[in-house]
């Protein structure tokens, strides 16, 4: 690294922390140095806003106060506790890496980069938070906030998902990266890119404008550059809520796609938009149905989902089978559903807390 970068990168590292220690950002997990209880935040973070993610780490903390407590779960109660978070895969990741723990590193959260990186669903940027904050080893972290920061003050102006500008971004960032007080650098650019350097940023209060490249060339409006996102995938479901008195007949959704793990009622998804009557031309048991008029939408990061509910109530004595439980209303609070199916349970009365 040239040595103009080098003192660039110095002064960068002194004005961040700077900035830090004048603007504190309390949150529970600030200043811990449990590694599983950092694991727990970091995960729940991502994707989530810190807001939101709060309660539920305390509920998380709380329910499983060790990695051992998480790993015995029943992974229908962790999905249960993780209800309403969203990508779900994190939740059934996380367990999975509880259990690894477990098996692999006799209960003891791992302490060193290469193990910590080892554990399902721990991709680098949690790997240098968790081996930074608990443990002290300097890795830098690299998640959307420094990435627009370190773009916006050293003018990449480059595609960020492209190897070679990321490459850069990531050479950077250990540049900056105070190697003494790895974790409390971490925690200050962070906290720096969520609240100063934000995707609209306060370049009118922020102490770095002199060193900013993008600010000095007016470019902070075009910078980091993303690739435009490809168009989401759009899902039809039509749900039938089979039912016999108090009785709904709920199924855990086993494919490996949006929801695994999660209940649902007998869903027939479509390619398109249908009348219902198509839809609803070959259903394995006689009942008589009615049509819910409501709508619901559910947008995911690759895909939305628009979902139907028709109430059928079975007519014979034949029931539903191929996986299907029959559950009373007041005991579907026991199971996590998707958002989608959540909602409407909501607005037919059913209790789900
Ligand atoms: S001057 Fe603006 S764009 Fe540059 S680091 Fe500060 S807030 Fe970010």
């Amino acid at each position: 690294m040239e040595t103009a970068n080098r003192n660039k990168s110095e002064t960068i590292r002194k004005k961040i922390q700077q900035w830090s220690e004048e603007n504190p950002r309390p949150m529970p997990w600030r200043s811990i140095k449990n590694p599983y209880l950092i694991w727990l935040s970091e995960i729940i973070l991502q994707q989530t806003r810190v807001m939101q993610g709060w309660d539920y780490y305390l509920k998380f903390s709380e329910s499983y106060p060790t990695v051992k407590d998480l790993a015995d779960a029943h992974i229908d109660d962790v999905l249960k506790n993780w209800e309403g978070l969203g990508y779900y895969q994190r939740a059934r990741n996380m367990h999975a890496a509880a259990q690894q723990i477990v098996s692999t590193f006799e209960g003891r959260f791992p302490d060193d980069y290469d193990s910590i990186r080892s554990l399902k669903g721990v991709g680098d940027y949690t790997a240098s938070a968790i081996a930074s904050f608990a443990y002290g080893l300097p890795h830098a972290v690299v998640d959307g906030n420094v990435i627009r920061i370190l773009t916006r003050l050293f003018g990449i102006s480059g595609i960020i998902t492209s190897a070679p500008v990321r490459r850069s971004i990531d050479a950077l960032a250990d540049e900056v990266l105070d190697k003494d007080r790895p974790g409390k650098h971490n925690q200050a650019i962070m906290d720096f890119g969520a609240m100063q350097c934000t995707p609209a940023p306060r370049c009118e209060s922020c102490p770095l404008t002199a060193d900013c490249s993008a600010f000095k060339d007016n470019l902070v409006g075009q910078i980091p550059l993303k690739k435009k996102p490809r168009p989401k995938r759009e899902r039809f479901f039509y749900y039938i809520v089979f039912h016999q008195e108090e009785d709904l007949y709920i199924k855990k959704r086993s494919q490996k796609d949006v929801w695994e793990g999660l209940y649902e009622f007998y869903l027939i998804e479509q390619p398109e938009v249908r009348d219902w009557h198509q839809v609803v031309e070959h259903l394995p048991i006689p009942c008589d149905l009615e049509y819910e008029t409501a709508h619901y939408k559910q947008t995911l990061s690759h895909q939305i989902i628009h979902a139907r509910f028709a109430l059928a109530a079975i007519t014979g004595d034949r029931l539903l089978k191929e996986g299907y439980s029959a559950v009373n209303k007041k005991k579907m609070r026991n199971f996590a559903f998707p958002k989608i199916v959540d909602c409407y349970l909501r607005d037919k009365g059913v209790n789900l807390n």
